[in-house]
Parts: C-alpha cells; sequence; structure tokens
C-alpha cells in the first residue's frame, strides 16, 4: 500500500524483493550543518552529495567527532540541515509535514543508537511494542508482532523480561528488533557495536548484516571499526566535512579491533 505525499509522489513502501523505481532510496545533496560554539563555528558537513541505491549496505566511517551522528540525524528527520537537500526516494524532507515527518520516522526508517534507548522497567516486548504503540496498532496485535520481532534477534525466551534486567549483547538486539517492528525500509545505526566487547560485535554486526537481507533493507550504518565497516557494500569516508570513496582507508586494515582516526579537534567521543 503506497501512500501519496502531496505531490503524488510515493512516500514509502517498496515491496520487497521487487525492483521497485526509484531505486534511489535515500539521496543527500550539498548537505550543510554549522554548529556554533561559543565563538567558534562547527563544521561537521561541509557539502556532502551522495546516494544509497535499495538494497544497498553502506558503511560511514570516520574519526569521533567527525560528524556521522549528524549526518545520520539528518537523514532520520532528527535535525535540519544549515542548507542542501536530504531526499527519500523523491520525496524531499523538509517539504514534509509535521505528521508526514513523525510517520516518516516512525514507519518508514529504523534507527539504532550506540546506546540502546531503551526502557529499562519496561519488558522486552513492550519495547518493541512501542513504535507500533505509537503507529496506532492495537495492544495485543503490537505486543504479537514484537515477540515475533523478538524471535528473529534470538531473545523469543526473553520477550517477558524487564529491559533493564538483560545484558548489553541482549538489549542491543531488542533495540534492532525494536527499529524494524515497523518493517522499515530504510535502517540507519549510529555505532551500533560501540558499546559492545569485540565477540558481542561481531554477533550483533552478523545479526544486521542477516536481517538486512531477510528484510530487503538498505541501511546505512556509522561505524569507527574498519574491520567491521568493511563488510559493508560501500564505504564512505567522512571527514573535514566531506565524505569520499573508503578504498584507501581501508587498504590498511590489518586486525578486528581496528578503528579509524584519533579524536577531531573539538569532537567528542
Ligand atoms: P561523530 O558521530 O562522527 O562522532 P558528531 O556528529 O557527533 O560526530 O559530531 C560532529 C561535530 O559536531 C562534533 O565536533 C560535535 O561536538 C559537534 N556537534 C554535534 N552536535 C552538536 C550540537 N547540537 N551543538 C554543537 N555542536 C555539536
Amino acid at each position: 500500500m503506497a501512500r501519496q505525499t502531496d505531490t503524488g509522489v510515493a512516500l514509502q513502501d517498496f515491496p520487497a524483493g521487487q525492483v521497485t523505481p526509484p531505486s534511489t532510496v535515500v539521496r543527500a545533496e550539498a548537505l550543510r550543518k554549522y554548529f556554533h560554539s561559543g565563538a567558534q563555528q562547527i563544521t561537521p558537513l561541509d557539502g556532502i552529495d551522495f546516494s544509497v541505491e535499495r538494497g544497498e549496505m553502506v558503511s560511514i566511517v570516520g574519526p569521533s567527532g567527525a560528524g556521522k551522528s549528524t549526518l545520520l540525524h539528518l537523514l532520520a528527520a532528527l535535525d535540519t540541515p544549515t542548507s542542501g537537500a536530504v531526499y527519500f526516494a523523491r520525496n524531499l524532507l523538509q517539504d514534509f509535514r509535521e505528521a508526514e515527518l513523525a510517520e516518516y520516522r516512525n514507519r518508514s526508517i529504523g534507527f539504532v543508537w550506540q546506546r540502546h534507548h531503551l526502557l529499562p522497567d519496561f519488558t522486552a516486548s513492550e519495547n518493541v511494542a512501542m513504535p507500533l504503540l505509537v503507529g496506532g496498532e492495537p495492544l495485543e496485535e503490537a505486543l504479537r508482532r514484537a515477540r515475533e520481532g523478538l524471535g528473529e534477534v534470538g531473545l523469543a525466551d526473553r520477550a517477558g523480561q524487564r529491559a533493564g534486567e538483560l545484558s548489553g549483547g541482549e538489549q542491543q538486539r531488542v533495540a534492532i528488533a525494536r527499529a524494524l517492528v515497523n518493517r522499515p525500509v530504510l535502517l540507519l545505526a549510529d555505532e551500533p557495536t560501540g558499546d559492545l566487547d569485540e565477540r558481542n560485535a561481531e554477533a550483533i554486526f552478523q545479526l544486521i548484516e542477516h536481517l538486512h537481507r531477510s528484510h530487503h533493507l538498505t541501511s546505512i550504518l556509522a561505524t569507527h571499526n574498519l574491520w567491521l565497516a568493511r563488510r559493508a557494500d560501500r564505504v564512505l569516508v567522512l571527514e573535514h566535512g566531506k565524505l569520499t570513496s573508503g578504498t584507501e582507508v581501508l587498504a590498511g586494515v590489518g586486525s578486528p579491533a581496528a578503528g579509524i582516526g584519533a579524536p577531531a579537534p573539538g569532537g567528542h567521543a
């Protein structure tokens, strides 16, 4: 079921397994974002042009403070650019009205943060059901779909457990199930393995790779772990406000712990 915007263009719903034009799921054009910190202007994004095609998994690497989160937030319409444009399919996000933006965030994209942002006193299934409830799904159906989602991330037996009682790796699995419960087109993940030890990071990355395929997702992952990043279809480097191909950076990657760069000047961890 394709919903139409005011301009008559389908806003979402790219039926799984079909090559449905337009094949570009997300596109940034001359994207700039400035912040002011005291008298200083910080420019994490200084003219970003890129697009991601349907079904692609793209990783964005760059030192801490380079602007990876800022970029993902703009793609997710969680923040607005200083100038430039973000398109979802052929739709300019800046043209969306509030209700359309809310629906875009709730249904078209799934967002996974470095820290899971679960509600610790609610059960795993209640946490996963949350986006469905926000979207008006009846409670029983929302919980049923949440349990199904938890099964997909290997946590069927933890559905009734409070999120705060789960391990870090399990909590991130719940967060991934929550991100995908509405069957989004686009998965955005911001350092999804950043808080985990090597073994859990590998397991979570494998899970994302599996779900990327089984959910026919288009995925954009920000990470400073080059070892994981290079498993994507395409690697882009964000540095000094620009996005470039990661081919050179990847040439020297040798160990699972390989990361990129020291924190950028004025950046934060
Ligand atoms: P990364 O995700 O690559 O670590 P971020 O996107 O979090 O980088 O940050 C990029 C730069 O923008 C950093 O210097 C950060 O301090 C700055 N920054 C991010 N958000 C804000 C904000 N709301 N106000 C001021 N500066 C910000």
